[in-house]
């Protein structure tokens, strides 16, 4: 039969040799193991023993349970002290080293091409309006001569909320708005807002955009009027070597009517791959205000006239920046927006 003292010796050098948390609690279900453990088979054959002896047993077993447990807890905390010791020397943080720097958002570049837009021609003396993105029928098409039926309807395919209510399909209707409050002309007003339209997402279009257009109405006012603010626009955003053209075209809205391009910031105008060859690139339309759509919006076609133009602000950030595929703009990619 082994001695306990004996083995209370040998379990507390087990202990003290043990370097891990894991190690100790192995020597641990050694030796006190609640059936197999090395002090509790010190019980065994304690039957066949007289009294005194069977006492003198259970003594000497107690003891030794309790002056191994007691070495098992002071070497639990010697290791876990000792762990923690070497992770500070490890893993030392310094509290007085700067943290890394935030990174910092800014304004998206759709936003910064819309404000330079309306910083220009507020220089001009241009006033933003803004107004509702869901629609009347009346306001979005009746109003700018859009009479139900008309083909050109096609070329506004819109979100229906109702027969009647639906996401405007450009920022015209604000015209109307405009001139419906302000009553009495002198009018220049700038209208930047979102727009929707029935079209698939491509390069060269999307289902959601946003505009600027520019009405005038005034005495008097000529398409010279109008073709010098374009031009003073273009090249107050793009650069004073550009230079505006006007092609015939129809709108509802106008008369006459007409596409404007700026000559190609790549090629000056001679022709490239950017511009395709043309020399020049296709910006907006622009015209001279139909006299309906002026008697839409309370006012005298005989006493006034006036003229507007529209584009979109993704064109004008793609032909600013170089960009070929719009909906880049909006599927915010950081490695695309942090460019701006
Ligand atoms: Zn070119």
């Amino acid at each position: 039969m082994t001695d306990p003292s004996a083995l209370t010796a040998e379990a507390i050098a087990a202990i003290g040799k043990a370097r891990t948390a894991t190690e100790l609690e192995r020597v641990e279900v050694e030796y006190l193991g609640r059936k197999s453990g090395r002090v509790s088979k010190l019980l065994e054959g304690i039957g066949a023993l007289n009294p005194e002896e069977r006492a003198a047993l259970g003594k000497a077993v107690n003891e030794a349970k309790r002056t191994i447990e007691e070495a098992l807890s002071a070497r639990r905390s010697q290791l876990e002290a000792s762990r923690l010791a070497d992770l500070a020397e490890t893993e030392a943080i310094d509290v007085t080293f700067p943290g890394p720097p935030l990174e910092r958002g800014h304004i998206h570049v759709l936003t910064q091409v819309r404000r330079q837009i309306e910083t220009i021609l507020e220089s001009l003396g241009y006033q933003v309006e803004l107004g509702p993105e869901v629609e009347t029928e009346w306001f979005n098409f009746e109003a700018l001569n859009i009479t139900a039926g008309h083909p050109a309807r096609e070329m506004w395919d819109s979100f229906y909320f109702s027969p009647e209510l639906l996401l405007r399909a450009h920022t015209s209707p604000v015209q109307i708005h405009a001139m419906l409050r302000i009553k009495e002309p002198p009018i220049y007003i700038i209208t930047p807002g979102r727009c929707y339209r029935r079209d698939a997402p491509e390069a060269t279009r999307l289902p959601y955009f946003s505009q600027v257009e520019g009405l005038a109405v005034d005495r008097g006012l000529t398409f010279g009027d109008l073709k010098g603010t374009l031009l003073y626009m273009i090249q107050s955003l793009y650069g004073r070597e550009r230079r505006v053209r006007v092609r015939p075209s129809f709108f509802p809205f106008t008369e006459p009517s007409f596409e404007f391009d700026v000559s190609c910031g790549i090629c000056g105008g001679m022709g490239c791959k950017s511009c395709r060859h043309k020399g020049w690139l296709e910006v907006g339309g622009c015209g001279m205000v139909h006299p309906q759509v002026l008697r839409n919006g309370g006012i005298d076609p005989t006493q006034w006239n006036g003229y507007a133009w529209g584009f979109g602000i993704e064109r004008m950030a793609m032909l600013k920046h170089d960009v070929d595929d719009m909906r880049l703009f909006y599927e915010s990619d950081l490695r695309f927006l942090e460019q701006f």
